[in-house]
């Protein structure tokens, strides 16, 4: 089965990048999500993007009409028919999730693959929610979706070979380097990541260095872009503290335990860039 349309639930921050990647390669995209305006924020956010990649020359005026006449808005799920991938990327919490993809699967035709973007709940638990859990899969994109070129490709203990195979093609289509991984707590990229940040904090705690050298040894030492304390002032300091809490949980192992500095800003307030204040002050 070539996948032609795909329908993607919820407009939001990834929703509406997914929509960008699947589109400007010429695919056809249904963007669903529960109310009209913010189904045109998502598109609007999709129009914004492509205007900046014609500032910069990488697209014309006619590339953006094309992608944008690619994408069809909507607020009914029955429009969701026409597609053989459903990717959901609504708000992370597992209810709602396993709602949609009920939704999602009574719409659907046979063999419509259905995948999600969900960044922490298990892939192998929300397959039960649809009648094939075969044709369940974790399609996991970096944020800003348009320039990051990871996909991880999430099998849960049902996903079958087919399935894995198709999604897999797809990311290819989309110009994106798909990787395959196994259901697990944070996946690959933010299980190895999220502890990274951890440990700066254990090591901040310890008075080893200051946070200017922590980051400047990681980012000259490592090649890292950023350094760990900056990275987690940029990505919140209580979502690194919620992610260290479900490995500890989930794994049962103490080396995934959240380092008590980490603790204290959170309790403090200082959750980082978006609070004006996390290690550093903004
Ligand atoms: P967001 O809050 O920006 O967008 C979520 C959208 O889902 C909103 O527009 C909301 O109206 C919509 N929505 C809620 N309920 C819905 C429903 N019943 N039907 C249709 N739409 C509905 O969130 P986001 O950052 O785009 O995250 C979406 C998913 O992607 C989450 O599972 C998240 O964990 C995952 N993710 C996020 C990032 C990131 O950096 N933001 C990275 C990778 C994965």
């Amino acid at each position: 089965m070539s996948i032609q349309t795909v329908g993607i639930i919820g407009a939001g921050t990834m929703g509406n990048g997914i929509a960008q990647a699947v589109a400007t390669s010429g695919l056809q995209v249904v963007l669903v999500d529960i109310s009209d305006a913010a189904v045109q924020k998502g598109i609007a956010t999709v129009a914004g993007s492509l205007d900046r990649l014609i500032k910069k020359e990488k697209i014309t005026e006619a590339d953006k009409q094309a992608a944008l006449g690619r994408i069809k808005g909507s607020t009914d799920y029955a429009d969701l028919k026409a597609a053989q991938l459903v990717i959901e990327a609504a708000t992370e919490n597992e209810s709602l999730k396993v709602k949609i993809l009920q939704q999602v699967d009574a719409i659907v035709g046979e063999e419509t693959i259905i995948a999600t973007n969900t960044s922490s709940i298990s892939i192998t638990k929300l397959a039960t929610s649809i009648k094939k859990p075969e044709q369940f899969v974790g399609v996991h994109f970096f944020n800003p979706v348009p320039m990051m070129k990871l996909v991880e490709i999430i099998r849960g203990v049902q996903t079958s070979d087919a399935t894995h195979d198709a999604v897999k093609a797809f990311a290819l289509v989309l110009g994106k380097s798909p990787i395959s991984v196994k259901n697990a707590p944070g996946f690959v990229v933010n299980r190895i990541l999220v502890p990274m940040i951890n440990e700066a904090f254990v090591v901040l705690a310890e008075g080893t260095a200051s946070p200017e050298d922590i980051d400047e040894g990681m980012k000259l030492g490592c090649n890292h872009p950023i350094g760990p304390l900056a990275l987690a002032d940029l990505i919140g300091l209580d979502v690194c503290l919620a992610v260290m809490e479900v490995y500890l949980e989930e794994l049962g192992d103490s080396k995934y335990r959240p380092a008590y500095l980490l603790r204290e800003l959170v309790a403090a307030g200082r959750l980082g860039r978006k609070t004006g204040h996390g290690v550093y002050k903004y």
